[in-house]
């Protein structure tokens, strides 16, 4: 059994009408809901409102794999739950995957020691190709190349990342630009995936592929192979 825990700040899910038409029952559970079909993964979630922010000690004890979606909250993570997780990663080996906006999270600039910052360019939003780079990777496996998205915000380089361990995609956005998509990392003794698709106005988790490369994920954060 993978133990996830899915961690959403859930700010704008509760004020803005964009959010909430795209995750009416809000993102996390959307998340730990097509999660929950498989039955080697065990899921639970947290917010920004749970007690301690949802990272104790003991949650993380009982934590495999941690999915991290955050955008305007980020400056609310207090550092001390920045540390936790970062000691979770890097000496208990525990998986994380940083989703979307997670890309200027507290967690993920710890993990990567780099600003993380990226571009937005004009149009900020435009339809996606995501491009596979490295069909051989388990992140990869049985995912269609390139995956289609209707609509999703568009983020440019430079990202302000470092070269990662594996590339595993990379997104192509319609007169907008490009940017890595899906970047793997080794930390200590754990592993980092961070994959850029989700902005929340967009019901981008709801679609097989995005689902399917998260469970790999999952899988591949936890040294396990879907399927097996
Ligand atoms: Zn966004």
């Amino acid at each position: 059994m993978i133990k996830v825990l899915v961690w959403c700040e859930n700010i704008q899910n509760k004020t803005q009408e964009d959010v909430k038409a795209a995750y009416p029952e809000e993102m996390h559970n959307t998340i730990a809901e097509f999660l929950r079909a498989d039955p080697n993964i065990s899921v639970s979630t947290a917010t920004l409102d749970s007690p301690d922010f949802g990272v104790t000690d003991e949650i993380l004890a009982n934590t495999d794999v941690v999915l991290w979606w955050g955008h305007v909250g980020h400056g609310q993570v207090p550092d001390e739950v920045v540390e936790k997780l970062y000691n979770a990663v890097v000496k208990k080996g525990m998986g994380i995957i940083c989703l979307h906006s997670a890309h200027f999270s507290k967690i993920f600039k710890r993990l990567m020691g780099t600003s993380c910052g990226l571009a937005i360019p004009k149009p900020a939003f435009a339809q996606e190709k995501l491009w596979t780079l490295l069909p051989g990777h388990p992140i990869a496996a049985g995912i269609p190349n390139p995956v289609d998205i209707e609509m999703e915000e568009a983020y440019n380089e430079f990202f302000d990342i470092p070269q990662p361990d594996e590339l595993v995609f990379n997104a192509a956005f319609a007169n907008c630009g490009s940017f890595r998509a899906g970047a793997a990392y080794h930390r200590g003794r754990g592993k980092v995936f961070y994959f850029q698709p989700g902005h929340e106005t967009y019901p981008i988790y709801r679609q097989k592929e995005i689902q399917d490369i998260i469970f790999n994920a999952v899988y591949w954060a936890n040294n396990k192979t879907r399927g097996q």
